[in-house]
């Protein structure tokens, strides 16, 4: 709860209680699982007090640090192999006042999740290949969430050939934002996300 109240980039600046806060929260590149994407992310990852996320391709750490703000028990484990990435997760977490739950693992996910303590649920929103499935499939617990996004046509056929094998739920995700359009508007289509989740 102290986390809820905290202020994020300058005073009166608080942040809300409901997963998917904006963007602007996070200091990042542009490779950030959007607000509303994330909101969705955070809904199939379901936290519960207590538990340990893997946020694989942490990028600007905005989905590890949403399931830190979930509940003051949880705690989160980002793998990012790009090092300025790694650093701004690192820093956005701090800046959160999240630094003691939130652990950054820089280097690829295939070389690093081996010595990492068994979460009860993971992210993936970047890395996603038949290997790292793989491996995932292997040392997961059993009752552990997996959610993993996919934007491209690659990674999404993966995800597909996995939901054929190991169930769970397939989701796309198409989301539209009224832009300027000469003097009016018309919707600006993002690019649509694939989202597997599956339980372990
Ligand atoms: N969910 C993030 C955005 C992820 S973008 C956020 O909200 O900010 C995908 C990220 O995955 C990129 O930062 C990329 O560097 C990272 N990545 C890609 N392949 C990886 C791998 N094999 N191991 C670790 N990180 C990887």
């Amino acid at each position: 709860l102290v986390a809820i109240a905290l202020e994020v980039e300058g005073p009166g600046r608080v942040v809300p209680r409901a997963s998917g806060i904006s963007d602007d929260f996070f200091d990042h590149d542009g490779q950030i699982t959007k607000r509303e994407t994330r909101a969705l992310a955070l809904s199939a990852l379901a936290p519960r007090g207590g538990e340990l996320l893997w946020d694989i391709g942490a990028g600007s750490g905005s989905v590890g640090i949403e399931w830190l703000l979930a509940d003051p028990r949880n705690r989160a484990i980002g793998i990012e192999r790009d090092p300025a990435r790694a650093a701004r997760a690192k820093g956005n977490a701090a800046r959160f006042g999240l630094g003691s739950r939130y652990r950054l693992c820089e280097g690829a996910a295939l070389d690093v999740i081996a010595g990492l303590p068994a979460p009860q649920a993971v992210f993936i929103g970047g890395g996603a290949c038949e290997a790292l499935l793989r491996v995932l499939w292997e040392v997961l617990p059993a009752g552990c969430r997996l959610v993993a996004h996919a934007v491209t046509l690659e990674t999404e056929s993966l995800l597909a050939a996995w939901h054929g094998t190991c169930g769970g739920s397939l989701l796309r995700i198409e989301l539209s934002r009224a832009a300027p359009l000469g003097r009016r508007h018309g919707w600006r289509a993002s690019y649509p996300v694939v989202q597997w989740s599956v339980t372990r």
